[in-house]
């Protein structure tokens, strides 16, 4: 009887067990936690946006990204959302983005442990397994007292971010021992920073806005959506995006900045549109003015910067002063001096190369019978219920692959 090893309980994980299991095998699944899928409680704020319809591979950032197309497939996103259907988990749609109807992280966790119990998957919890290497056409795993021969090994456990949910790293350590390389893991999905002293004065702020990211004098990317402003800099989903770009940026040393444009509604010369405000409320102070724009702290910021206090009104500013006013308004610079950690950030970018894998089966193409899945491999999605995807289709195409 062939035995299937995962290592990592995690989304990508406890896929591939359920669909490695069959009638003629055994599945073993360790686990360091006590409990199997912390991190997908924490997904969604709790609600687990567990995919998305639309699953264009401009929604996901690798190396390789061109390798994506043979693994995001559209047989391979129905066998996925026919899978979750089967296992009970009944979706709840908003604008393409899928939650359970139950609202709750926790459902689409136990459906997955119920599901791995039910096929027969053994599962083992609290055990780090550290010790794995090979013996002839057999992988050992050594955990406390005992050892383990598998015919398949499948390495599910996941990158370093959020490393309280169990994934700390060491997946990339026993990868290396197989003889994979790591794309430089960085932290993606993640607060941005800067130095400003204003940031205290604008602490708390949340804002509809659209971000401009710059790099070397470049446009690299545009997100439009709600930010928050914070005592260290910006965050939110929309600054999430542009983070894997930033890390990526910062770490060669290149200089990143951020425009934002507090007025992404604005079609137009911006200053005539405020002009045109300022006569329909009777040419009001500035800071009168903006207040029924901008949160009062964020109005306040602005004057401040452009050092025009609050009684003046719009018609008494120079043009040098309404040039500049404008330019806090529409492209509000901030430069970027690094993210938050792995503590912070959901996901990573970097890992190991999708070039170092059979993209039908995530075989490695180094060691017959070895499997890579999930958050480990060198891909990375937007917000959106892109990462989960990516953890259950690549799991699902290991299990399916290692029962053979
Ligand atoms: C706060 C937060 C919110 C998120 N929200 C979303 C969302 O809404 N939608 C979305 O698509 N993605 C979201 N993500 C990202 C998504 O959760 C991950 O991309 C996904 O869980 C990765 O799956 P994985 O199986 O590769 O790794 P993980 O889910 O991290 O699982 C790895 C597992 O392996 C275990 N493990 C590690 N090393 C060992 C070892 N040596 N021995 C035994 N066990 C080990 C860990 O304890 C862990 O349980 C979010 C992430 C975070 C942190």
């Amino acid at each position: 009887m062939k035995t299937i090893v995962i290592i990592g309980g995690g989304a990508s994980g406890l896929v591939a067990s359920i669909y490695a299991k069959t009638d003629y095998n055994k599945v073993i699944l360790f686990e360091r936690n006590s409990v199997c899928g912390k991190k997908i409680l924490a997904t969604g704020n709790g609600r687990c946006n567990y995919f998305n319809s639309d699953q264009d591979l401009r929604h996901y950032n690798s190396s390789n990204r061109e390798c994506l197309d043979s693994i995001i497939t559209s047989k391979n996103e129905q066998e996925i959302m026919d899978f979750f259907n089967r296992i009970g988990i009944v979706p709840k749609i908003k604008n393409g983005y899928y939650y359970p109807y139950s609202n709750q992280a926790v459902s689409v966790r136990n459906a997955l442990v119920t599901e791995a119990k039910r096929v027969g998957v053994e599962i083992r919890n609290d055990i780090y397994i550290d010790e794995v290497y090979r013996k002839d056409n057999f992988f050992i795993i050594h955990y406390n007292k005992e050892t383990i021969k598998a015919d398949a090994l499948i390495i599910a456990t996941g990158s370093k971010a959020f490393p309280k949910s169990g994934s700390d790293g060491n997946g990339y350590n026993l990868v290396k021992r197989f003889g994979h390389s790591i794309i430089e893991v960085l932290p993606a999905l993640v607060q941005l920073r800067g130095k400003e002293k204003y940031f205290k004065d604008w602490n708390g702020i949340r804002s509809d806005v659209k971000l401009t990211l710059i790099s070397d004098n470049e446009v690299i990317k545009e997100e439009t959506g709600e930010i928050q402003l914070t005592e260290y800099g910006i965050s939110g989903i929309c600054t999430f995006n542009l983070s894997r770009f930033i890390s990526r940026d910062l770490n060669e040393n290149k200089k990143d900045y951020v425009l934002i444009n507090f007025l992404p509604f604005v079609i137009g010369d911006p200053l005539a549109w405020l002009e045109e405000r300022n006569k329909l409320v009777k040419d009001r102070s500035v800071s009168e003015l903006l207040e029924g724009l901008l949160n009062n702290k964020l109005v306040k910021v602005i004057l401040n910067i452009c050092n025009i206090s609050d009684t003046r009104k719009l018609s008494s500013l120079s043009l040098e002063e309404k040039k500049l006013l404008i330019t806090k308004l529409i492209n509000f610079r901030v430069d970027i001096v690094g993210t938050n950690s792995f503590d912070m950030a959901q996901v990573c970018s970097g890992g190991v190369p999708l070039t170092e894998v059979n993209l039908e089966t995530m075989e490695s193409l180094i060691q017959d019978n070895l499997y890579i899945i999930g958050e480990l491999l060198d891909v990375d999605g937007e917000c959106g219920g892109y990462n989960l995807s990516f953890a259950w289709i690549s799991g699902m195409l290991a299990g399916i692959s290692s029962r053979r």
